[in-house]
Order: structure tokens, then C-alpha cells, then sequence
């Protein structure tokens, strides 16, 4: 694992690129295979991870009602009790605890790249969680694409950052770049959520798989994981 804790009743992590490519639709290698050995290490019973189709959309998906493939960018378990995953490879992977008067806990996860961000899959998840019952809400940003190294034209930095200045940042080279995680904080923050990091840049970090990255051809295609899920009792 990149980063693991633990909060409350769940266990939370970040895998690294040791744990395999996780990802069917992208790079190379037995996904299913390094998703099994992940569960026996974490302790979790196999198959268990809910894993989803993800699109850069702002759907949340409800990991207790669904079933087969389910496209959405980010789970939510009103129980607690499903583990949840979400695959990102530069994108930004949030995980959630929530927490009720009762004392009950739920979890979630969502998948923040810019679209993702844009179009509000973490306002969609805070809200989901509350129309759940949380009271309080924790959330942990973990590492993607930082705001050194993420580069994007002039064209779409004045765009995007004009009605969310929080976005806005220069690469280490002196371009406009776009600083997901000061905007993914700001949301959160907004949204009266408990904020803590695992900071890492994927770019960077050669023990984190990055799109941008294995694109210039500097490191293998693949995904790693954002995981929460029920510890045993
Ligand atoms: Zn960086």
C-alpha cells in the first residue's frame, strides 16, 4: 500500500504501483489476479471490493442496491459494510467516512478529475451522504496530478478556472496548470467536510501509476486504488 489508516470501523488506503495494475480496461496485467491479492492482504473476503465503470460523470451509485456493472463515479454504502474502490491513474480518488447522531457510520469513495470535479461528483457524494444520515463527514484527498505538473492550454485554464478560481495554478515550467486538489479542499471545505491528505503527485511518484505519464513514455499504463472498507469486529 501507498498510504493506509484507519477511521473509526473502516480501513482506508491508497495502493502503489507494487499492488499491480487494478484496472481491466487499461494497461496490462492480471487486474482480477492483483484485486485478489490485494483483498487476502487487506484482510477482505474475495471479490469483495465493489469496483464501478467509471466515466467522469457526477453519478453516485449505491453499492448496497446494485449489481453487475454499474457506471458512476462514486460509491456510497448507507450500512458501511461494502468495501468500495476507485480507480484512478492522475484523477484524484476521495474516500469518505460519515458519521450519524446514532453513532453509525457509512463510507464512501468518488473519482475527482478535473470533469469529475467540474461537474460536482463530490458536491453529488457530500450530499448523498447526508441524505443517508451523516452528521459529520472526514474526508481524505489522496494523490494525483499536482498543481507543478499538471499542464493544460491557456484556452482551458481561462475557461475553468473563471468560475473556480481555487483551480487555478502554474506548472514548475511556467504554463497554466490546473490545482485539482486546492479545488477538491475547497469543496469539501464548503461543504463542512472534515479535510485530511495523503499528498503525493502521481507524476512525480514512481510508485504511483500515472496516465500522463506512461503516456510521454516514461512508466507503465495502469491504475491504482482508493479503498474503504468495514475492518472485522
Ligand atoms: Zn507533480
Amino acid at each position: 500500500m501507498w498510504w493506509q489508516s484507519e477511521a473509526g470501523r473502516f480501513g482506508l488506503g491508497f495502493t502503489s504501483r507494487a499492488a499491480g495494475n487494478l484496472a481491466h480496461h487499461a494497461g496490462s496485467g492480471d487486474a482480477a489476479a492483483h484485486r485478489l491479492q490485494l483483498e487476502s492482504e487487506l484482510g477482505v473476503r474475495p471479490r469483495a471490493f465493489r469496483y464501478l465503470n467509471q466515466v467522469h460523470s457526477a453519478q453516485v451509485a449505491d453499492a448496497s442496491a446494485a449489481t453487475g456493472t454499474v457506471t458512476a463515479d462514486a460509491w456510497i454504502s448507507p450500512s458501511g459494510s461494502e468495501p468500495l474502490a476507485i480507480l484512478v491513474a492522475d484523477c484524484l480518488p476521495v474516500l469518505f467516512c460519515g458519521e450519524r447522531v446514532d453513532g453509525s457510520q457509512l463510507s464512501a469513495a468518488a473519482h475527482a478529475g478535473r470533469s469529475g470535479l467540474l461537474s460536482g461528483v463530490l458536491e453529488h457524494t457530500v450530499a448523498a451522504l447526508r441524505q443517508h444520515g451523516a452528521s459529520g463527514i472526514t474526508a481524505w484527498i489522496g494523490p494525483g496530478a499536482c498543481a507543478d505538473c499538471y499542464e493544460v492550454p491557456q484556452e482551458m485554464f481561462d475557461q475553468l478556472t473563471a468560475a473556480r478560481p481555487a483551480l487555478a495554478s502554474q506548472t514548475r515550467w511556467g504554463t497554466p496548470g490546473l490545482n485539482l486538489r486546492a479545488e477538491a479542499r475547497s469543496v469539501l471545505e464548503t461543504s463542512a467536510v472534515t479535510v485530511f491528505e495523503a499528498d503525493g503527485c502521481t507524476i512525480e511518484d514512481p510508485d504511483l501509476f500515472s496516465h500522463r505519464a506512461s503516456s510521454a513514455g516514461r512508466g507503465p499504463e495502469g491504475r491504482f486504488a482508493g479503498l474503504i472498507w468495514p475492518l472485522a469486529p
